[in-house]
């Protein structure tokens, strides 16, 4: 039985799974085992469960055993050996965050895309690379594998023209300055899911809140993205555990001109200070936050709630009203507290939320009457991609 294992490389850590692909090729994939090696280059840590929950392995690594991101596919490969030594790797799936202007869909991987992908690097500088060097090794460990990239922008891809655009000068657009939008494999997902469990909502108008350690929200209308929080980078929109959200442009300009930054010192301002951590001065992780008994964790929380309300405002507006919101990702689905707080006060917009049933966490949390729905959906980036690697195998001739 062919196997597929996704890849999602980050600047310090790699994430797998492994899944079975079923004997003709129509099943969907059944993940097997998922693991992940953080702090690669560092201290490394590798951890891996079995999809009974058991714990194959939760242990620090010795640091020549992940000093980049090809010894530590190596090491996740030897786990895997000893796990599942007969698995047919037949395709590789890859979550590669920056598809350009080009790719609105997952593409299968030879030297011409590497090389494209590889011209993005400029669009998104702090994942991109990774992401890359994650299928360089992939290639190398696996050449016989269908390879298959899996674009966070390509959800969106389909935005109309002023969603898409800034108000810069045209050949800036030309040459990819655009509003790309992320998060597109959750948001597929998500998509997916609310058409097998309520077809009439997928049909109409809804937004989703992605919102986990990086957020973003997605307007769509019929399973498709009208309009997205995320634009250029994956620094636009809701503020996040490190990164600023939306700023004025002029505030780059004043650090610039009068704080005398370079681009390196303000990428890791916005990217790695700011947001929720820079504002509470105390942590970037929302359960802290919400433990915390201090003045500046509470603004924290509540800059972020505003920041989700007003975009909820905006993306109705842009769909022309709305039918649902839907909450996933590490917050959107852990955090009662949360939703209740960006939930409250919407009867406006016709959202009435059900105390009980947001507690519970149960998939439709507004109350009956309610005539927005609100759900909570547990999201899974993993599935999609896995899927993509095997459809892109049931392709291959
Ligand atoms: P990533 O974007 O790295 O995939 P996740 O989607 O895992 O992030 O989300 C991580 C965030 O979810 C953290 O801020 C974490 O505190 C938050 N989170 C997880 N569980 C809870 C919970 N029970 N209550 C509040 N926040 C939670």
């Amino acid at each position: 039985m062919p196997h597929a294992l996704t890849l999602n490389a980050g600047s310090s850590s790699l994430k797998f799974g492994f899944f079975e692909l079923g004997s003709d090729g129509t099943q969907d994939p059944d993940p097997r085992i998922v693991g992940l090696i953080e702090r690669i280059g560092g201290q490394p840590h590798l951890r891996a469960t079995r999809d009974d929950g058991t714990v194959i392995s939760d242990a620090p690594l010795p640091p020549e055993a992940a000093a980049d991101h090809a010894t530590a596919l190596e090491r996740m490969l030897e786990l895997l050996r000893a796990e599942r030594p007969h698995a047919q790797i037949a395709a590789v799936g890859h979550r590669v965050v920056h598809g350009g202007p080009d790719f609105a869909a997952p593409v299968a991987i030879d030297a011409a895309v590497l090389d494209r992908l590889t011209a993005f690097e400029p669009l998104a500088p702090l994942h991109q690379p990774f992401n890359l060097a994650g299928v360089r090794a992939a290639l190398a460990a696996f050449p016989q594998a269908v390879q298959v990239a899996c674009f966070d922008t390509a959800f969106h891809r389909h935005h109309p023209w002023v969603n898409d655009t800034f108000a810069l000068p045209r050949s800036y657009y030309d040459q990819g300055v655009r509003r790309y939008g992320f998060h597109g494999l959750s948001y597929e997902y998500i998509a997916g899911r609310l058409a097998e469990i309520a077809p009439h909502l997928h049909a109409g108008r809804v937004i989703v809140a992605h919102l986990g350690n990086g957020a973003s929200m997605c307007g769509m209308i019929a399973g498709r993205s009208i309009a997205s929080t995320m634009g250029f980078s994956a620094l636009d929109g809701l503020p996040m555990g490190t990164r600023s959200g939306q700023l004025d442009p002029g505030v780059v300009l004043y650090l610039m001109q009068h704080e005398g930054m370079g681009a390196d010192e303000i990428a890791d301002l916005l990217y790695k200070r700011s947001g929720l951590l820079g504002l509470s001065g105390l942590s970037n992780d929302m359960r802290k936050l919400e433990e915390a008994d201090t003045d500046a964790a509470r603004e924290a929380i509540a800059y972020f709630v505003f920041r989700i309300r007003r975009e909820v405002g905006g993306l109705a507006a842009a769909l022309g009203g709305l039918d649902a919101l839907v909450f996933c990702g590490g917050i959107g689905e852990n955090s009662a507290p949360l939703r209740q707080k960006v939930c409250e006060g919407m009867g406006w917009i016709g959202m009435e939320l059900d105390e009980a049933r947001n507690l519970r966490a149960e998939t439709r949390i507004s109350t009956d009457l309610s005539r927005v729905r609100v759900l909570v959906i547990p999201t899974d980036e993993e599935i999609v991609i896995a899927r993509a690697a095997r459809d892109m195998l049931n392709q291959r001739p």
